[in-house]
């Protein structure tokens, strides 16, 4: 049985990571230390490792990484004033507010706080309409981190069918856009979609967005098509079954290991083009 390609994420990162110590170097010759916000509101365990695992990637690369934690019963008003200070603190070039927030929170308000220069997650009303436009500066990471994987395995977009399983606004939505943007045909599903598996079966590219265990079954994928998951589910299981999908698949991201440590490396080099672009130039 012919294997397909793996599309290693950690390779990519690393790719992305190198070419972004050189541009720290740079900045801190000149007495800048780029610096990343991360907000973590309430104790949900999940988040709170992915804040983590972000804090820890800022470090390795020395990019300054300041946790806020604030507890479960915050309300928007407190998130807002939380945001608005760290939009006016001149060392702080990049922040992101962990997702999802609790329910008293206006999410979309507090999205929308975020000063555009530092939405390096492109999560704002306007990160969101520039990103569909095609010249966003930091299109959401986990979308941004898809299309580098496609680049660096230089995977042909133009005049492919793509199908997108999901269409969060940070997720489903701004990955059909850029692929969209780059010439694929785009078919985004979500739950109301009537059988999924139909429109999967006609995909050249299918991206798993869902948020479901191995959703994603190997009878639906097209014999040579590309697969990227980005789903990460307890215990590190993606949306896609892996086994079942990489025996049609000519290639395929694989969970863990795939579209997670570029999302992570995308972030570090937004935050890194927000201190660049708000220093240097
Ligand atoms: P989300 O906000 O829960 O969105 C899930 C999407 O899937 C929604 O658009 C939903 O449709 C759709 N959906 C749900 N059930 C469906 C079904 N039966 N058939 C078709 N579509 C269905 O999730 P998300 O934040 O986009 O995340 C998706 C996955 O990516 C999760 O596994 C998450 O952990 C992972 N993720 C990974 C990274 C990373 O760095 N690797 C980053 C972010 C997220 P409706 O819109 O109709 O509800």
């Amino acid at each position: 049985m012919k294997q397909p390609i793996q599309l290693d994420g950690v390779e990519v990162a690393n790719d992305i990571k190198r070419s972004l110590a050189d541009d720290v170097k740079e900045l801190k010759q000149k007495g800048i230390v780029p610096c990343l916000a991360t907000i973590l509101v309430g104790d949900d365990p999940s988040s709170a490792t992915y804040v983590r695992m972000k804090g820890n990637a800022c470090q390795k690369l020395g990019i300054e990484s300041r946790k806020i934690e604030l507890p479960e019963q915050t309300t928007t008003e407190e998130l807002l004033l939380q945001i608005n200070m760290l939009n006016n603190d001149e060392q702080v070039h990049g922040i992101l507010l962990q997702h999802p927030v609790p329910s008293q929170i206006d999410e979309r308000a507090a999205f929308d706080a975020i000063a555009i220069e530092k939405d390096v997650d492109g999560v704002t009303t306007l990160g969101f309409a520039q990103n569909a436009f095609g010249f966003a500066h930091y299109p959401s990471c986990t979308p941004a981190a898809i299309m580098a994987i496609l680049d660096f395995y230089q995977i042909d977009i133009e005049g492919k069918h793509a199908v997108v399983v999901g269409r969060s606004p940070i997720l489903g939505k701004p990955v059909s856009q850029m692929l969209l943007n780059k010439n694929a045909t785009v078919t985004t599903c979500h739950s109301r979609t009537s059988d999924v598996s139909s429109h999967v079966q006609q995909a050249d590219i299918v991206v798993a967005a869902v948020g479901k265990p191995e959703f994603i079954k190997g009878s639906w994928i097209k014999e040579g098509a590309v697969v990227l998951d980005a789903g990460y589910n307890k215990g590190n299981v993606g949306d896609c079954d892996y086994e079942g999908c990489a025996e049609k698949a000519s290639a395929i991201t694989p969970v863990p290991g795939g579209v997670g440590p570029v999302t992570i490396a995308t972030l570090l080099k937004h935050t890194v083009e927000s201190a660049k672009r708000n220093h240097l130039s």
